[in-house]
């Protein structure tokens, strides 16, 4: 890429473009996980579709990479390519609410905190991801599990439209009446048909909710991880759930359960059994706006190192929770944290052929999800969350990960399996159709057939 190229793109962008000279570029390279340090030759702050093709044009006709970046989360670092080009969404963050219809449309570099503000200012939500920072595009184009799963599904079975943005550089949607297949590809396939510049969701409403978390320490870590597992499997669709292992400042182990209650029932058992466990340490669980249940998870991005491993898992048996309970010491420092995401009510209620997403039947999403600052220790912590995913392994539902939690060493075949072998080729034939040279491989990447 030549200084006139680079100036050529700078003039066609009716967005801006951040290369190495420019005082933004070290703020724009930076993704979520501090373990990525990344230089693109140039990010192509795009405003609309039509700078999206240009900057494809662009990297098709100067030979480099591409990476598209949406909230940046990915731990992986996908969003991010050294000496390549970036294909940057922030811009595009515009969120549209249709309170009648019940429908949003977000540009696809939005994030959840955009998204919640305007679907909540009329008192309406779709179920997404935890973390206000998270990129709706990605998060919604992996699966999506949240503070709302049991309620409304996975974020991805709430699409309803999409428009993308195709290497080379064609504009087309994606609905149950257009292109339905690729809908079908874009509800967990993740970003490898096109960049979604816009995406469509039905939205619920929702005004408050009964959530916070409980804290249990000593003999409530056990008993209380015990409860968080069994009622989720009779709960009602109202309570969706979500746990965390991890340790004290004295580094002994602490749970942190998250419920979320949507229904009208005032003294619901399932939190009164979650309450009433000996151990419990602290009851932050009251009845809030989903705003406020909105920060819960909130973490600071760009300053811890991160590597995350797991598995989708058929039950959690005692056995599995005391390896876990194990684990979760044995580093002898802070690990970060094992995140349980139960996968109970609405997933299981929908129609699976609609979503090419294939963990719904999963029991829960078990991770281990290793955080920390020290480069010098990174071996000891990838160790350690590999150690705890092996853990996993004899429970897995499909051998799979969850493509929005996985780095970038996995193999493909992990990809594979969090699909499943026929739905696999299914998306590969798509990948043919849409994208035959692979040029957006920086993902959980499925190879054209
Ligand atoms: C702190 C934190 C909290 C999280 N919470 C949740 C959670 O609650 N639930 C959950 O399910 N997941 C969660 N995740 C995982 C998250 O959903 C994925 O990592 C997702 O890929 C992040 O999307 P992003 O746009 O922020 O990331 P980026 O790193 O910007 O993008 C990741 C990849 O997604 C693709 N992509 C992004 N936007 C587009 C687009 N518009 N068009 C085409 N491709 C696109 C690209 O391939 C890109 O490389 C969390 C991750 C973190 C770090």
């Amino acid at each position: 890429m030549t200084s006139t190229s680079l100036e050529e793109l700078r003039r066609s962008l009716a967005g801006t473009v951040v290369a190495s000279e420019d005082a933004e570029y070290d703020a724009a390279r930076r993704c979520f996980n501090a373990l990525v340090d990344r230089r693109p030759a140039v990010i192509a702050r795009c405003s609309g579709p039509g700078d999206v093709a240009t900057a494809l044009d662009f990297a098709r006709s100067s030979d480099l990479e591409v990476a598209v970046r949406g909230g940046g989360h990915n731990p992986a670092g996908h969003c991010v390519v050294d000496d390549g080009l970036v294909i940057d969404l922030s811009l595009m963050r515009r969120v549209d609410v249709d309170g009648e219809a019940r429908i949003a449309r977000a540009d696809g570099g939005a994030t959840w905190l955009d998204f919640d503000s305007a679907t909540q200012a009329f008192g309406l939500v779709t179920p997404g991801g935890v973390v206000g920072s998270t990129g709706v595009g990605g998060l919604t184009l992996g699966g999506g599990i949240g503070h709302l799963t049991a309620q409304h599904s996975l974020t991805c079975d709430n699409l309803v439209g999409a428009e993308v943005v195709t290497p080379d550089g064609t504009v087309i949607r994606a609905s149950l009446d257009e292109n339905a297949e690729l809908l079908w590809a874009l509800r967990g396939g993740g970003g490898n048909f096109g960049v979604a510049t816009r995406l469509e969701f039905r939205l619920h409403p929702l005004e408050r909710v009964v959530g916070g978390a409980l804290a249990y320490s000593g003999e409530g870590v056990g008993e209380g991880f015990r409860r968080f597992r069994d009622l989720v499997a009779t709960s009602p669709r109202e309570l969706s759930c979500q746990a965390v292992l991890s340790v004290d400042e004295a580094l002994a182990p602490i749970l942190m359960v998250y419920p979320c209650y949507t229904g009208s029932d005032g003294n619901l058992e399932e939190l009164r059994k979650l309450r009433s466990v000996p151990g419990l340490v602290d009851d932050g669980v009251r009845a809030q706006t989903f705003m406020d249940q909105q920060t819960l998870f909130d973490s600071p991005f760009g300053e811890n190192r991160h590597y995350w491993k797991g598995h989708f898992v058929r039950e959690l048996p005692d056995e599995l929770f005391d390896e876990l309970l194990q684990g979760i010491v044995a580093l002898g420092r802070p690990p970060g944290g094992l995140l349980f995401e139960s996968l109970h009510g609405a997933p299981k209620d929908t129609d699976g052929s609609t979503a090419v997403v294939g963990f719904r039947h999963a029991a829960f999403n078990v991770s281990a999800m290793a955080t920390w600052e020290d480069a010098a220790l990174d071996d000891q912590y990838i160790a350690w969350a590999r150690d705890m995913a092996a853990a996993m392994e004899p429970w897995s539902f499909s051998g799979g990960g969850y493509v929005n939690y996985m780095q970038a060493d996995e193999p493909i075949e992990r990809v594979r399996a969090g699909f499943g072998a026929e739905a696999f080729e299914r998306l590969r034939a798509l990948k043919s159709r849409y994208d035959p040279d692979n040029v957006l491989h920086r993902n959980q990447n499925i190879p054209p057939a």
